[in-house]
């Protein structure tokens, strides 16, 4: 591979169904805490998703994540509104566009019990039918013990692993994943996870969001598992997010390295090894850590995944990105009227 070429960037956690989300109605009170946070922005989000705003905000964010030069992604969704089929909806729109993804639903009893049986049932449906992903729960603590053990036992029957959040905030009972993590599983944020955890996986960092959630730093260079980045829902620019989580390191740590977060970076290529196979030509001509880490602006120029050009002159060649815009936008004028529905 050339200096200015890569294999295709992975982000390791992401939300598509969010894509929508910038622009979208102010909660009637500022949220002050992160629980506040989830109850007034994202929860009223994700009950108001239907089938076809979901299709639009997959095919943005795959767009936009082919537009950075990420050409696989780990994506976490929730629609309790519309669970069944939902994640077909996400791989077909990944598809189109020509971007990877690994699909999971997040599993919860914020729903009752129904909501996390349905939850469970649209994982275990979308693997059985062949689709490539994981199994989803939210968080411990919107989870009763036999929906994390029910999520554990359907993902070993499928040789997968668990996608969950586990101690972004400082409530989350994450203790009561011991005893069901293996190293399959991805453990998103950690931020507030003791140093000697005994959990297995892979912790993925989301820099921005962490930040912009005021959560804290989760500081990853202390946990001794493997650690990949992630955006949480917030695009899928991989570089942009490689910078974040070097000026954060080094504002813990002057010890922090370009090559600490550019580790992380690659640690997605464990994850989704397939993306190794694919190639990025960059605008920049030394793509290495010490360089990216400073340089603003760098897009790629083409995108070969499975040997296709899905992104040639900085154009994708399979979609019309101002088609995808167009639509994208009208879905979130929908979406945005369903929220303010009493
Ligand atoms: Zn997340």
């Amino acid at each position: 591979m050339d200096l200015n070429q890569t294999a295709g960037l992975v982000c390791a956690h992401h939300h598509l169904y969010s894509a929508l989300a910038r622009g979208m109605p102010a909660p009637g009170r500022t949220p002050t805490t992160f629980d506040e946070i989830l109850e007034l922005i994202w929860w009223r989000l994700d009950r108001a998703l239907d089938l076809d705003i979901i299709e639009w905000s997959a095919k943005l964010g795959a767009l936009e994540a082919l537009e950075s030069g990420c050409t696989a992604i780990i994506d976490h969704h929730e629609s309790p509104n519309a669970i069944e089929g939902s994640l077909s909806v996400i791989a077909d729109a990944c598809a189109e566009v020509g971007v990877r993804v690994s699909c999971a639903y997040g599993v919860s009893d914020r729903h009752g019990e129904a909501g996390a049986i349905a939850g469970l049932e649209e994982n275990a449906r979308y693997l059985r039918e062949g689709g490539r992903g994981m199994v989803g729960l939210h968080a411990a603590f919107t989870c009763s013990d036999d929906t994390i053990a029910a999520a554990a036992e359907l993902a070993t029957a499928h040789d997968v692993g668990v996608h969950v959040h586990v101690a972004e905030g400082e409530a989350d009972n994450w203790e009561r994943l011991l005893g069901h993590t293996t190293e399959s599983w991805l453990l998103i944020h950690g931020v507030h996870l003791p140093d000697g955890h005994s959990l297995s996986g892979t912790i993925v960092h989301n820099p921005r969001s962490n930040m912009n959630n005021a959560v804290g730093y989760a500081r990853p260079v202390r946990f001794a598992n493997p650690v990949a980045l992630g955006t949480d829902g917030i695009g899928a620019d991989m570089i942009a997010e490689f910078q974040l989580a070097y000026a954060r390191g080094r504002e813990s740590s002057l010890t922090s390295s370009p090559d600490d977060a550019w580790n992380w970076l690659h640690e997605g290529w464990q994850l989704f090894p397939e993306a190794q196979t694919d190639v990025v030509t960059w605008d920049y001509p030394a793509m290495e850590p010490s360089h990216i880490a400073f340089s603003p602006g760098i897009a790629p120029r083409e995108v070969r995944v499975e040997g296709e050009f899905v992104l040639a002159a900085g154009q994708p060649t399979r979609v019309d990105p101002d088609e995808i815009r167009a639509k994208a936008a009208e879905a979130a004028m929908r979406l945005f009227k369903k929220i303010e529905e009493p």
